[in-house]
């Protein structure tokens, strides 16, 4: 049996950072509940015989012929558990993580375009600073980026990319563009988890991406999906799939499957769960990591963060605030770049507000790593002057 060998990165847990050392927030790999599927390893163990799982088939009755049944199922239970989103009578498409499904998405809305021009493609900023360059990549004659959605004023076709709550400033969010023309959206669902967000409602929207990255952690899975009424459009966003990488790793849809059945099971109360449940810890960790990002940040000189909203969450039965996956600030007015400000005085490397279609005054910094880079970061930002 080969047995993987623990990934060993910069700031993985057990790293000791001197002051010299760059702590790098750049990016939002979510290791923050390792700990829970350390404690889970044995109940969330996938074992794969050599002759298994060798078809590029899973089932040709679904709309999706890629993705394995029990995935399916896996995803629907987690929705039904949750409580964030419709799934009855709604196809899933299963993805490549929710990058993939994105431009699934708007290949899906834009390749029977009658129009002479590329559709335009807006988001709100701040937006995922991804989509321009994922849009942007093929110089495509379906689709091309149109900017920040707020700002839409053609009198053309379009689709808006809605992500709630927004990465990187955690704000829930809906459709803003205002123009009278032809307009269809992409719900970016990333961060809709009872850690990061109350749930306020079960989503309902034409399409609607979710990624196992964000709501469990597992991104090297690279496993997302997609929620999505129409079957023509469900069926378009499977031939996209199908042209770019003839499907899903299976091994993948396996483990997330297992994963998110141990989830429910603590839930449902089938197996016997001993450790906390995995929402209930996540929210825990999530809150934690903000009352001590917000203590620090009150004290601060030089940064703020905007205040979040309280709501009741229909899933914990609880009023709370949110807790982002991202640490959204803004620099003193005497700061004209943040992000030079954060690596030259504190060795902290973040992403710039220009990157989200925002001033330079603002950065991003991860809130979803490692529990030494945070207590890292903390410290760091306590030292600002
Ligand atoms: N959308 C948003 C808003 C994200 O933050 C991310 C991950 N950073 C993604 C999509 C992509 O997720 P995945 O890992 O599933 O490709």
């Amino acid at each position: 049996m080969v047995v993987a060998t623990n990934n060993s990165f910069p700031g993985s847990n057990g790293t000791i950072f001197s002051p010299n050392d760059i702590i790098d927030l750049e990016r939002g790999d979510p290791l923050v509940f390792e700990a829970y599927w350390k404690k889970m390893s044995e109940a969330c163990t996938v074992v794969i015989k050599g002759w298994e799982l060798m078809s590029y088939l899973s089932d040709d009755k679904n709309v999706c012929w890629y993705m394995l049944p029990e995935f399916g199922e896996a995803v629907r239970r987690l929705h039904h558990v949750v409580g964030n989103a419709v799934t009855q009578e709604r196809h899933i498409v299963v993805g490549t993580g929710a990058t993939q499904l994105f431009q699934a998405a708007l290949y899906a809305l834009s390749s029977d375009s009658q129009a002479p021009q590329p559709i335009n493609v807006v988001a709100a900023a701040p937006y995922y600073s991804e989509y321009p360059s994922e849009i942007e990549i093929l110089r495509s004659k379906l689709y091309h980026w149109a900017g920040d959605a707020a700002l839409y004023d053609k009198n053309e076709p379009y689709i808006e990319a809605v992500t709630s709550p927004n990465n990187p400033d955690g704000v829930i969010r809906g459709p803003v563009v205002k123009s009278e023309a032809e307009g269809k959206q992409v719900y970016d669902f990333a961060y809709y988890w009872p850690h990061y967000t109350p749930i306020t409602h079960k989503a309902d929207h034409d399409i609607m991406n979710f990624t196992f990255s964000k709501c469990t952690g597992h991104a090297g899975s690279r496993i997302g999906w997609a929620i999505v009424k129409d079957i023509e459009i469900a069926k378009k966003m499977t031939r996209y799939v199908h042209m770019n990488s003839i499907g899903v790793s299976k091994e993948s849809q396996i483990r997330a499957a297992k994963i998110i059945g141990v989830i429910c099971d603590g839930y449902q109360n089938f197996g016997s769960m001993e450790s906390e449940l995995f929402f209930e810890y996540s929210k825990r960790i999530m809150r934690e990591r903000w009352e001590k990002l917000l203590k620090v940040i009150e004290q601060s000189k030089v940064f703020t963060v905007a205040k979040f909203p309280t709501s009741y969450c229909k899933f914990t039965n609880e009023s709370s605030e949110s807790n982002p996956g991202f640490l959204w600030l803004k620099c003193d007015e005497s700061i004209e770049d943040c992000t030079s400000y954060l690596m030259a005085k504190l060795k902290v490397r973040a992403r710039g507000g220009q990157r989200f279609g925002a001033s330079p005054k603002y950065a991003r910094l991860s809130a979803i790593g490692t529990e030494d880079e945070f207590n890292e970061l903390l410290k760091r930002l306590s030292n600002a002057d």
